[in-house]
């Protein structure tokens, strides 16, 4: 069996610093999480979530995939969503995506990659939305900027459309859900100003009444 000794010597050093520096680190740890915030990001290795943000383990609820999207019929996603707001009480649902984003890139093309390309149409069908902006714009990179954007803003609204939400609001639980995206040229987060934090900003179309 091959050992990867370098993850558990990196693993061990871990451990000796956070022990050396608070005795009971682990000890406390073990007993709850209460995290005010859900990070719904991509799985690409260079946005590692906690990191970017300054939190430490126990502070973020982590929730990657490729381009970070949130699909509203994907179980994956909907549970993530539904854990961290109705059990663990979250205030803040980030959704960050990222320039140079490989499944972005991927959607704007017309190559075959297999299984992914029909994870992917999720872009492709942000992009036909905002076609005519979107070819107003001639340089490739910024038009791919820009539809890294699009695809957060558009997965910001798909995160308020569902019932979990909605739900959240109703019963009045302050919940704010921000659209974000990371630079990996410079290490920089953008906020996209495109924040929703009530019914009153959701189109009416998806707008869910609930029975008390
Ligand atoms: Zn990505």
């Amino acid at each position: 069996m091959k050992k990867l000794n370098l993850l558990f010597q990196n693993n061990k050093d871990w451990v000796d610093s956070k022990i050396s520096k608070d005795p009971n680190y682990f000890r406390t740890m073990a007993e709850a999480q209460d995290p005010l915030y859900l990070w719904i990001g991509c799985a690409d290795s260079r946005v590692p979530a906690n990191e970017i943000v300054g939190l430490e383990p126990g502070e973020l609820f982590v929730h990657r995939n490729v381009a970070n999207l949130f699909p509203h019929t994907d179980f994956n996603c909907l549970s993530v969503l539904e854990y961290a707001v109705d059990l663990l009480k979250i205030q803040h649902v980030i959704v960050c995506g990222h320039y140079g984003c490989g499944g972005v890139q991927a959607a704007m093309e017309d190559h075959q990659l297999g299984l992914v390309d029909n994870w992917l149409r999720n872009i492709r069908d942000v992009y036909a939305r905002f076609k005519e902006e979107l070819e107003t714009i001639p340089d490739q990179k910024e038009r791919h900027h820009r539809l890294v954007e699009l695809n957060v803003m558009q997965q910001v609204l798909n995160v308020c459309h569902t019932t979990i939400v909605q739900e959240a609001w109703t019963r009045g639980q302050p919940l704010w859900v921000h659209g974000w995206v990371y630079d990996l040229a410079t290490g920089r987060l953008k906020d996209l100003d495109c924040c929703v934090s009530s019914i009153d900003q959701v189109e009416s179309i998806y707008r869910i009444r609930f029975s008390k």
